[in-house]
């Protein structure tokens, strides 16, 4: 007897019918495709030999036309997805499998007009399978990096609605006054880094570094850089007391 844990279900799955293999349960609930027909041979074919990349359920020779052939005129219960539906699921599968972890996309949102408390660029790192965020970097106007992780509310939290659901790109995008895009993990955190610094983010002539610490986490320069940019930058202080 196997020892199983009590609270984790069996599933039992059927054997794998040597005729229409791609008709068992643990290969067609990914295949997302209803029914077998002559017009979708290439597509199944496509998917077939990405799922096997995957999880090598055949060696590669045996994925032929000739066997998602064999399976014209089967239906399958477990609904039909588009091919882009089917390339983000199987990459995020994909990326787990060999991470062991969730995939992560990240986000880069620019809202074009602010008002003086909303941020002008929000960067998220998101898990793309449940579209749930796991860091977030606000930029302000004024040159304050906030940052939140989680719970942890880093150097302040805005009642951003977006936070903890992503609708992805097309929903972000329709609504107006935004863009958002997809950018790169490099770019995320070289920003994250930046916003969770208490280094002074003024650079000095010659593109060097102030070396002194911020003055206040929620701001980003130094005491002595602080009081150059209200001179030099009078407008973003407008707003603060
Ligand atoms: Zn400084």
């Amino acid at each position: 007897m196997p020892e199983k844990s009590e609270d984790v279900p069996v599933v039992v799955f059927p054997d794998v019918d040597p005729e229409l293999p791609l008709t068992h349960p643990a290969i067609a609930m990914h295949l997302g495709i209803a029914k077998f027909t002559e017009g979708n041979v290439s597509e199944v074919l496509r998917r077939v030999v990405r799922l096997n990349e995957v999880f090598g359920f055949y060696p590669s020779e045996a994925i032929t036309e000739g066997l998602v052939r064999r399976h014209i005129g089967q239906s399958l219960n477990w609904g039909l997805t588009q091919p882009e539906e089917f390339d983000e699921k199987i990459t995020d599968i994909e990326y787990e499998h060999r991470h062991g972890k969730p995939r992560v996309v990240f986000v880069h949102i620019r809202i074009e007009r602010p008002r003086p408390d909303q941020p002008c660029d929000i960067y998220q790192d998101i898990i793309q399978k449940s579209g749930e965020e796991s860091r977030r970097v606000e930029v302000y106007e004024d040159g304050r990096h906030l940052w939140v992780e989680g719970n942890d509310d880093g150097t302040g939290r805005t009642d951003w609605e977006e936070a903890y659901a992503f609708p992805g790109l097309v929903i972000l995008n329709a609504r107006h006054g935004q863009i958002a895009k997809f950018i790169d993990e490099s770019r995320f955190e070289k920003l994250w880094t930046r916003a969770t610094s208490l280094d002074c983010a003024w650079i000095r002539e010659g593109g060097h570094p102030c070396a002194r610490q911020r003055d206040e986490e929620a701001h980003p320069w130094c005491g002595e850089h602080m009081g150059i940019a209200r001179v030099l930058f009078p407008r973003l202080f407008e707003d603060a007391n």
